[in-house]
């Protein structure tokens, strides 16, 4: 069947013209200036509106936040910020979009909202009580200074093109620039059909600009029908994953490898002076060192994941609440070394681009504490990670952790089959009622 299916590029520009950076520059600056002024509006109301901590934020309508359209003509009568006028519409209005959804995250941790810990550090020792401002999750202004710089335009009717290695965009009607033109570095050309939807323009800390260019190909997608070959992986702190054969991952700590060197070019760094060339020549080395990192794991989860999507026709994972994760003390460093939320997201579109099937198993279903011989819940399991071999009270079964743990995950992915392929009556959601069946686990047919 043939499906449109969105892709991105990445391609990093060769060159630059100092009018091209004068324009960019000011596209990042009119999306940082729009986004502060959502912030700085925000502020004053809920000063105004004698908020409490436990609230949520109102909707932009209710605190009579101006359109960004009231808000450049507020800006033109202030020095300096005739430019906003000046660059691309999508920048601005894309600031909106992010605080609009900077708004709903924060009202969605309403259960647990806290006071950052420095605030309540002041407090306890200063005396001073901690404002709205130090509300977890609150937003904020956005600095200039440190912040990755991007910003995001849309093709219309042609106004986004590629000729001869340059990429064109559009700019403002009242822009003394026309049109931009960005000489890239193509090292691999756009598929053949292709449809550009949108251009993200990144400043990364070095001061290259990268482009990804998000296009629109149509693909052939060949179903696999009923998945035969089906592989259960469970998250390890220590192995990446295993899955329900006991294969471990192993994958190479790089952040773990770097760290030693890292830490010897960050003191040095430390050790200079702010902003002298000396720093900023150091900088460079610890920005590379670290795009080092980035890109080693970048490579191994890519490799990983399509060895994998080639291989199965079902993976089953768990839903991880890898934020959580990445918030212990312990698991901290280790969890954010590995990238599996990334493997998740390659492997997801790896195997739906081969008509395969990539299943998240809800979080209910308890992986970890359902021995997969009997079906038995030990929910001394729960929360004990220390726990690695066990015996299960109900059959005696010697099971390791994470190999059980992939086996559930595996019969999930079977039982899900099952109902799509026997039990169609069900409907197709009707794997979400499937309770466990320990009994079936090879009886697909
Ligand atoms: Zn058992």
């Amino acid at each position: 069947m043939l499906e449109l299916v969105n892709r991105g590029y990445v391609y990093r520009a060769s060159s630059i013209s100092q009018e091209a950076e004068t324009y960019f520059r000011q596209c990042f600056g009119a999306k940082r200036k729009m986004y502060n002024l959502h912030v700085a509006h925000l502020y004053d109301y809920l000063e105004k509106s004698n908020y409490q901590p436990e609230d949520a934020l109102p909707s932009l309508k209710k605190m009579g936040m101006p359109t960004v359209s009231q808000f450049k003509k507020q800006c033109l009568n202030e020095d300096n910020m005739a430019y906003l006028y000046l660059v691309d519409a999508f920048a601005a209005n894309e600031a909106k979009q992010h605080f609009n959804k900077a708004i709903t995250a924060f009202n969605k941790t309403a259960h647990k909202r806290q006071y950052k810990k420095s605030a309540l550090k002041r407090q306890k020792t200063l005396g001073i009580e901690p404002t709205f401002h130090d509300l977890k999750g609150m937003p904020k202004f956005k600095s200039r200074k440190g912040s990755k710089a991007s910003y995001t335009t849309f093709n219309q009717n042609g106004t986004i093109y590629i000729k001869d290695d340059i990429l064109y965009l559009p700019s403002a009607q009242k822009s003394p620039v026309k049109v931009v033109g960005l000489k890239l570095n193509t090292h691999r050309p756009l598929p053949q059909d292709s449809k550009i939807k949108h251009v993200t323009v990144t400043m990364n800390t070095k001061g290259q600009y990268d482009v990804s260019i998000c296009v629109e190909i149509p693909m052939e997608i060949t179903r696999v029908g009923m998945p035969n070959r089906i592989l259960g992986l469970d998250y390890s702190q220590s192995h990446f994953f295993v899955d329900n054969e006991g294969k471990k991952a192993n994958y190479p700590y790089y952040y773990l490898e770097m760290e030693e060197r890292l830490a010897k070019e960050r003191r040095v760094l430390s050790r200079r002076v702010k902003g002298s060339n000396r720093w900023e020549k150091q900088r460079l080395v610890v920005s590379r060192l670290e795009t080092k990192v980035a890109n080693q794991r970048k490579d191994w989860l890519h490799k990983k994941a399509y060895a994998l999507a080639n291989r199965y026709d079902m993976i089953v994972v768990e839903n991880l609440d890898l934020r959580a994760i990445g918030q212990n003390k312990y698991y901290a460093k280790n969890q954010q070394d590995n990238g599996f939320g990334n493997f998740r997201l390659y492997l997801k579109y790896k195997l739906e681009q081969r008509g395969k099937y990539f299943i998240k198993a809800p979080k209910k279903f308890a992986s970890t504490q359902l021995c997969s011989v009997c079906g038995h819940k030990h929910t001394a399991l729960k929360g004990n990670v220390s726990i690695r071999k066990w015996n299960c009270p109900s059959c005696g079964t010697h099971h390791d952790r994470d190999v059980n743990s992939a086996f559930n995950l595996k019969h999930y992915g079977e039982c899900y089959t099952k109902k799509k392929f026997y039990h169609r009556s069900l409907g197709f959601n009707a794997y979400k009622r499937v309770a466990w069946s320990p009994n079936s686990t090879s009886s697909l047919v």
